[in-house]
């Protein structure tokens, strides 16, 4: 689960997240949607430690987080970026990409965790064989995912995992996550600026402007126009 309540992010004169406030339950995907600037990621980033300058309280399966995190934490929260090359290294083979986290973390049975992880993404287990300029961009976004998942976190921070992928492998890696979502019961957040995907993968999202939370709703209720604040309606007309 993820407790946030009264997290603020400033950046220098901007502030750029102000006074955020929700939370997930296990084995829930919670969205935040709203448009680009307006603090998504910048959530996400404190939420998972990337970013170490934020106040106020976050609490990840009830343990209250400092902005520096202990190692053990990237066992228990991971991050899927847009582009999976902030997951890959262009000239590490993925078996090394997948087996790194496994000997940071001094983890036994490597060969076989790497071949679950590619089997819970739908790749071959040959692909380990492979450098990322040899997949196509769906399977890269897939590796990065296994990637994620090696360490069987309980928290997925999810921050426009499809938005860089050709619209017809967009749905792939969509339904994948609602299948890892499903079956694993893992708590994830979702960003998007694409409702569509965020109604997808989750019911209950957060509209965001200007860096603040202006109003919690459901993907149901953002689908059939029925929303509180004007600014989401306009958010809606604008997608
Ligand atoms: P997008 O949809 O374009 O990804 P976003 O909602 O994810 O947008 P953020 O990346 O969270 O937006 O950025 C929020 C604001 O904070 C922006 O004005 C951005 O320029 C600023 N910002 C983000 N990171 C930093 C940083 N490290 N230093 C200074 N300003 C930053
Ligand atoms: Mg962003």
């Amino acid at each position: 689960a993820v407790n946030i309540d009264n997290l603020n992010v400033h950046f220098g004169g901007l502030h750029a997240v102000r006074d955020a406030h929700f939370s997930v339950r296990p084995g829930e995907c919670y969205g935040i949607v709203g448009e680009s600037g307006s603090g998504k990621s910048t959530i996400l980033r404190a939420i998972s430690g990337l970013n170490p300058t934020w106040t106020g309280t976050i609490e990840i399966n009830g343990i209250q987080q400092t902005p520096h995190r202990p190692k053990s934490f990237y066992r228990t929260v991971q991050m899927v970026f847009q582009d999976p090359y902030s997951s890959l290294h262009p000239r590490h083979t993925i078996d090394r990409t997948l087996s790194e986290p496994i000997s940071i973390f001094r983890l036994d049975r490597a060969e076989e965790r790497v071949r679950s992880a590619l089997e819970r993404v739908g790749l071959r287990p040959s692909f380990r064989f492979r450098y990322p300029h040899q997949l196509s961009g769906g399977q890269r976004q897939r590796v990065a995912i296994a990637r994620a998942l090696i360490l069987e976190p309980s928290i997925l921070l999810l921050d426009e995992p499809t938005s860089a992928l050709d619209v017809s492998i967009q749905a792939e890696v969509l339904n994948l996550l609602k299948e890892l979502l499903v079956s694993s019961g893992l708590t994830m957040v979702l960003v998007s600026h694409n409702l569509a995907v965020v109604a997808h993968m989750c019911q209950r999202v957060a509209v965001m402007n200007g860096g603040s939370i202006v109003e919690e709703t459901t993907a149901d209720a953002l689908r059939d126009g029925r929303v509180r604040e004007d600014y989401t309606a306009q958010l809606l007309a604008a997608t």
